[in-house]
This record gives C-alpha cells, sequence and structure tokens, in this order.
C-alpha cells in the first residue's frame, strides 16, 4: 500500500514521470500486499467482541458484520473480511508550524478505501513521518467504513440492478454540498473529477451530482461524496411502500 500509495503522490505533484509496472512487478506488489494483510491479521489481538468474533471467522462478511449492527472499532475488522480492498491516498499536505525550536513539520494525509462493491470510507492522518500519516489515515478510512445502498431509482431506466442508486441524496463536508441522483444504465459518472473515484471505489457506475462550495478542497469534497452515499441506507419509504405507489400510478 506505501509504495502504491507514494507513486500515486509522484503522480499527483507531477514531479516525476513513474513508468507503468511491469507485470512481473505488480505481481510482486500484490503478493506483498497481501503477506502485509496476513500478517496484520495474525498480529491482531482484537479489543472488541466484534473483533474477536472476525477473527475466529464467526462473521462471514461485511454485510454480515454491519447486519448485527456492529461497528468498525478495529481495522483489522475491514484486512480480515474485504481482502481485495483499494487504497487511495486523494490528499496531502506538509505543514509548517513554528515553535521554540524553530520549524516543525508534519504531514497530513487523506486516504480513500472502498471494495469497488458498496463499500467505501475516508479517513485523515497526521505525523511528523510521511509513511506513517499515510498509514494512520488508512486505518481511520477503515474505521470510517460506510455501506453504500446501490440501487436503480431512475425513471428513465427502472431496472432492478445496483448500477446506480435508489434515490437522490445529498452530502455535507464543511462548505461542500454533494448531491447524488439516479441515472439510467450506460450513463457513466457525471461527477466532477474530485468525487469520480469515491463513486468507483464504492461500486456505483451511473450517476447525475449537483455539487456547491467554490473555495473548497477536494478532501471536502471526497467526504461530502461519502457523506451522500451513507445517505443511501436512510430508506424514505419501505419497497412495499413503493409498490404501493407504483400500482397507484398505473
Ligand atoms: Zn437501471
Amino acid at each position: 500500500m506505501i509504495a502504491m500509495a507514494i507513486q500515486d503522490m509522484g503522480q499527483r505533484r507531477g514531479k516525476r514521470t513513474e513508468r507503468e509496472l511491469t507485470p512481473e512487478e505488480l505481481e510482486r506488489q500484490a503478493l506483498r500486499k497481501e503477506e502485509d494483510r496476513q500478517k496484520a491479521i495474525s498480529d491482531w489481538v482484537p479489543k472488541t467482541e466484534s473483533g474477536r468474533m472476525v477473527k475466529a471467522g464467526q462473521i462471514a462478511n461485511m454485510d454480515d458484520f454491519f447486519t448485527r449492527g456492529y461497528k468498525v472499532m478495529e481495522p483489522q475488522v475491514v484486512d480480515a473480511l474485504i481482502p481485495g480492498i483499494k487504497e487511495k491516498l486523494v490528499h496531502f499536505t506538509k505543514t509548517a508550524r513554528i515553535t521554540r525550536q524553530g520549524r516543525s513539520f508534519s504531514f497530513r494525509a487523506s486516504v480513500l478505501v472502498g471494495d469497488g462493491n458498496s463499500y467505501v470510507g475516508v479517513g485523515i492522518g497526521s505525523d511528523r513521518e510521511r509513511i506513517p500519516s499515510i498509514e494512520k489515515a488508512t486505518r481511520a478510512a477503515k474505521m470510517a467504513l460506510k455501506r453504500v445502498k446501490r440501487g436503480c431509482g431512475s425513471w428513465e431506466c427502472r431496472c432492478k440492478e445496483p448500477h446506480s442508486i435508489p434515490f437522490e441524496v445529498e452530502g455535507n463536508s464543511s462548505s461542500v454540498r454533494v448531491r447524488l441522483l439516479p441515472a439510467p444504465k450506460g450513463t457513466g459518472l457525471v461527477v466532477g473529477n474530485h468525487i469520480k473515484e469515491v463513486l468507483s471505489f464504492a461500486g456505483v457506475k451511473d450517476v447525475w451530482s449537483k455539487t456547491k462550495g467554490s473555495t473548497a478542497t477536494t478532501l471536502d469534497f471526497v467526504s461530502a461524496a461519502v457523506d451522500a452515499l451513507a445517505q443511501t441506507n436512510k430508506m424514505r419509504y419501505s419497497d412495499d411502500m413503493e409498490r404501493k405507489l407504483e400500482a397507484r400510478t398505473r
């Protein structure tokens, strides 16, 4: 993950032109990542009841975990239940503070995580060192993991597949407001570049959006988009009610 994150950083800053990794290098990278994951899980001493159940293999997957009403209190829960989770550094800043000893620097990283299949989270981490700030942000993102209820709420489409969202949702972060609207199949992600990744990390393929907030940072847009997606769990009315309404308009 760290190697990948730094590569992203390089691309973001445009300082170095990174060459494409060869298939062998990619394979080695994936192997190393899987080894790190296995080690993180075997070294893990769960502090919560839900964590102990996950480590003992009593919880099958993330859906099972959330359905039981648990919250992610330990990042290893996510390591264990979502083996192929994707991680991406979305924002990185270096800040200077004047202290008695002179200037002291610290790094602030924001990391997005997602399984590409309805789970997404964003987290922030600060540290005096570069790598630990990214690691802290990744852990925070896993603990802030949200389940996204996908669906097709598009009047033009009306299929039953989870390619979009079930209804219109809105999310906030500081001054930013992101509104997401269901779109028919094939529309793609009609959203700003800042939040495209949030949607694809959550496994949403077609959506329209409206955003407000001009002086906002990338992180504000990302957080507002995650917040909007989390609102898909708040059903406005039940499926049963929806069927009745549908029957009435016929
Ligand atoms: Zn559809």
